[in-house]
């Protein structure tokens, strides 16, 4: 809270003093002298503050304005300039950066700087001076106009403002400076930035299906929800309806002029969904992805900010979207790992999703075929509302599996005999194939047949994938690449071969047994160039290419209406990983390519091979379906204390020279026994899972405790020490809270 003097307080009267967070690798915020002539009373939290920062000029975010400092005031320096007149940084997301900066141990300035766009962060004015106007606030909304019948004038401005909720141009309002001055000092009405085009009324276009039950129960109970607070897992397998259902609780909410928020793992891989969205509803919509350049992201920024784009989608960092008028907020396919940001601030996109809905009093929709353990976990404890769509929608019921067992078969560049087999008979049948393979490129690597030596990276310790068509070693973890070996390296010989399979190497194998029938192979070596993948994915639902090859690009959300084959090549990976999450990624993986097949009328088949046929959980999986799997999935993880049957965090160091990182986390390790905190434990450090990549050696402990708070109190604890450590220096250090990838 601001501290201000008031008259009649006899201590002596001070300037106000501005505590803001600056972008700066340390983990506290810094108090300044407010620029000269500064009206301190127009000040608000989330302003952009221009300040000197050691040597330097910076853009910090103010946190308050404050009596009191820690340092002596004559140590202060003065800030330069307040760049905003209204907060750049809204009070909610302002609210959910602090947070977030607390929880995953990141430094203030650094995560609220993470939450601007990258051209505010610079500088840039927040909106077009053309584009500022009037609305009204909620208060201002539902006031009686009774109250104001001795204020014509006032009255006169608030109607106006109420036939235009998304606001007006200050050159449309017939109003005196002081009519609007008093109208936003009693709260009821604020600047906001407009659209620059005339705003569509709110009208749903095409029309939707005609809701089976489930669909109509899951929508009744989000709708119901509208105004306050509640999660939901929206579980529904493939194909049961789910986006329908978010379109259904999106129109309700855009009928009252609200706006949703839907977070997607990657807009470039479903291009279908936001046209989905497009098709639906004629009201202005705001798409964050990847591809925007930074004006770009601004100007969706701003429209989402000013209430213009009732519908927002975006992938993972749009959760700092701010909204004027928010009503729901949707995370789809919430299992997906993308969700979570692997460097710099380390958010859960969906945890914050839930926070913030909390925050905002609207209802969050947690929607997945195949929903994480964790989302599952806070069913069973009652934090989030469970919604099922158990069928699919259409005749099309879900596809039946088959393992094919591949000890002692014949492998042709990973097809075995069965497979073949299979991919014949239904090619034969007029259907369409669909063959998932996670790994691109030629070969996982080149070893040599006469001494055994393999293609190692000089940088990590990982294989070179052979990439046959340009004749070259590729690294996938440090991008490094060199000409494929004519000779042994170690023995001289000449005769170097690939081992294993990519979707290269099987796309060419198919062309040798199928020459006839087309083919489509989508992975990210064939879909480099802006807009391929649209297209191929195009063709593909066109029925064009009789056989789709690909990774997991191909397995996320499509709908492909005429496959009636899935072929897993190759599960065995996942089910012998080392992350205790592999078994859980592999099943979501399965479900989701097999998902694809068999959407029209055609039930579809799934064949997945394995050298480990019997694998308990594998048999859970194909024999019981997803919801088994979870349940045996969740039973082990809670034998094993691990999440989300208890929290954990890792401290994660990495050095040029080997052993540093280990050293420092053995430091680390001290420094948390010091520190004396008994319900968390401690283990480690080991080297990390590939302990070198890119020429950097990596080690991490991890930290682990049934008591999330405990947790957080020690990690805020050490942080604060690391900060000081001398030690610290020489090593990359981070703290990764509630890690999606151990390594
Ligand atoms: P999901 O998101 O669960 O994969 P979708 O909402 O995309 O499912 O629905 C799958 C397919 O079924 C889509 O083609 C959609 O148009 C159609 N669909 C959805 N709901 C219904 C319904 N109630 N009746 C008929 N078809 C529907
Ligand atoms: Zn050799
Ligand atoms: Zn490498």
């Amino acid at each position: 809270m601001p501290h201000r003097y008031r008259l009649g307080d006899n201590r002596p009267v001070h300037e106000s003093l501005l505590t803001i967070a600056v972008p700066s690798p340390l983990h506290r915020s810094f108090d300044y002298l407010p620029p000269l002539a500064t009206d301190i009373a127009a000040l608000l939290p989330g302003m952009r503050v221009r300040v000197p920062f050691g040597a330097r000029m910076t853009i910090g975010i103010l946190l308050e304005v404050t009596a009191h400092s820690r340092i002596d005031r004559k140590r202060l320096k003065r800030a330069l300039a307040v760049l905003d007149r209204s907060p750049a940084l809204s009070a909610d997301i302002l609210a959910m950066a602090r947070w977030a900066s607390a929880y995953y141990q990141y430094p203030i300035g650094e995560a609220l700087s993470a939450a601007l766009p990258a051209l505010l962060r610079r500088g840039q004015p927040p909106a077009d001076p053309d584009d500022t106007g009037w609305r009204l606030t909620m208060a201002g909304a539902h006031l009686d106009p009774a109250t104001l019948r001795r204020a014509p004038r006032q009255t006169a401005v608030l109607r106006q403002l109420h036939s235009r909720p998304e606001g007006l141009r200050r050159a449309e309002l017939e109003a005196t400076p002081e009519v609007l001055r008093t109208l936003r000092e009693k709260g009821w009405i604020e600047a906001c930035t407009l659209a620059t085009s005339d705003t569509p009324a709110p009208t749903e276009c095409e029309a939707g299906h005609v809701l089976n039950a489930a669909q109509q129960a899951a929508v009744d109970a989000v709708r119901e929800t509208l105004g306050g607070f509640a999660a939901f897992l929206l579980e529904g397998v493939t194909g049961s309806g789910k986006t329908e259902v978010y379109l259904r609780i999106i129109a309700a909410v855009i009928a009252e002029r609200r706006q949703a928020l839907i977070l997607v793992p990657e807009i470039g891989l479903t291009p279908q969904l936001v046209e989905r969205f497009r098709r639906r509803f004629a009201v202005p919509l705001a798409v964050l992805h990847s591809g925007l350049n930074d004006s770009e992201r601004l100007a969706a920024w701003r429209r989402a900010g000013s209430g213009e784009a009732l519908i927002v989608i975006g992938t993972r960092s749009a959760i700092f979207t701010p909204l004027a008028r928010p009503g729901v907020l949707v995370v789809d396919e919430e299992h997906d790992a993308s969700l979570k940001q692997q460097d710099g601030l380390r958010y859960s996109a969906r945890d914050l999703a839930v926070w913030r809905a909390r925050q905002l009093a609207v209802p969050v929709v947690l929607g997945s075929a195949t929903p994480s353990l964790e989302s599952l976990y806070n069913v069973a404890q009652a934090r989030y509302r469970h919604l099922l769509l158990p069928e699919r929608t259409g005749s099309a019921g879900l596809p039946s599996y088959e393992i094919l067992d591949l000890r002692r078969q014949p492998l042709e560049h990973g097809l075995s005999p069965g497979m073949l087999a299979r991919i014949r008979a239904h090619l034969a049948d007029d259907g369409q194939v669909l063959l998932f393979l996670n790994r691109r490129g030629y070969a996982p690597t080149l070893i040599c047949h006469d001494c055994g030596w393999i293609a190692g990276c000089s940088r990590c310790d990982a294989r070179m994938t052979v990439h046959q068509a340009e004749r070259q070693l590729r690294c996938h973890h440090c991008g490094s690449q060199r000409p494929v070996d004519t000779h042994c390296p170690a023995c001289g010989g000449e005769d170097l071969r690939p081992l294993g399979q990519g979707t290269e190497r099987v796309e060419q194998a198919l062309a040798e047994h199928f020459p006839e029938v087309e083919r489509l192979r989508i992975d990210r070596d064939t879909t480099r160039r802006k807009g391929e993948l649209a297209n191929l994915l195009q063709q593909a639902r066109a029925g064009h290419g009789r056989i789709l090859l690909g990774t997991q690009m191909l397995a996320k959300g499509h709908h492909f209406p005429d496959v009636t084959l899935v072929g897993i090549l190759n599960v065995d990976q996942g089910l012998f990983g080392i992350d205790f999450r592999a078994s859980e990624r592999m099943a979501q993986l399965i479900i989701q390519v097999a998902g694809r097949a068999g959407r029209r009328d055609r039930t579809g088949q799934v064949v997945i091979q394995t050298h480990h046929p019997d694998h308990p959980l594998l048999q859970t999986l194909v024999r019981q379906g997803y919801p088994a799997f979870a349940r045996a999935a969740l039973a082990e993880r809670e034998a094993a204390r691990l999440p989300p049957a208890s929290h954990i965090a890792l401290v994660r160091a990495e050095a040029t020279e080997a052993s540093l990182p280990s050293g420092f986390l053995e430091g680390v390790k001290q420094q948390i026994h010091e520190l004396g905190v008994a319900d968390v434990e401690v283990w480690g450090p080991v080297p990390a899972g590939m302990e070198r990549r890119a020429g950097r050696f990596r080690a991490q402990l991890l930290l682990q405790s049934t008591q999330r708070g405990s947790l957080q109190r020690l990690l805020g604890s050490l942080v604060r020490r690391l900060e000081q450590a001398k030690a610290a220096r020489k090593v990359r250090w981070s703290v990764d809270v509630d890690p999606a990838d151990m390594f």
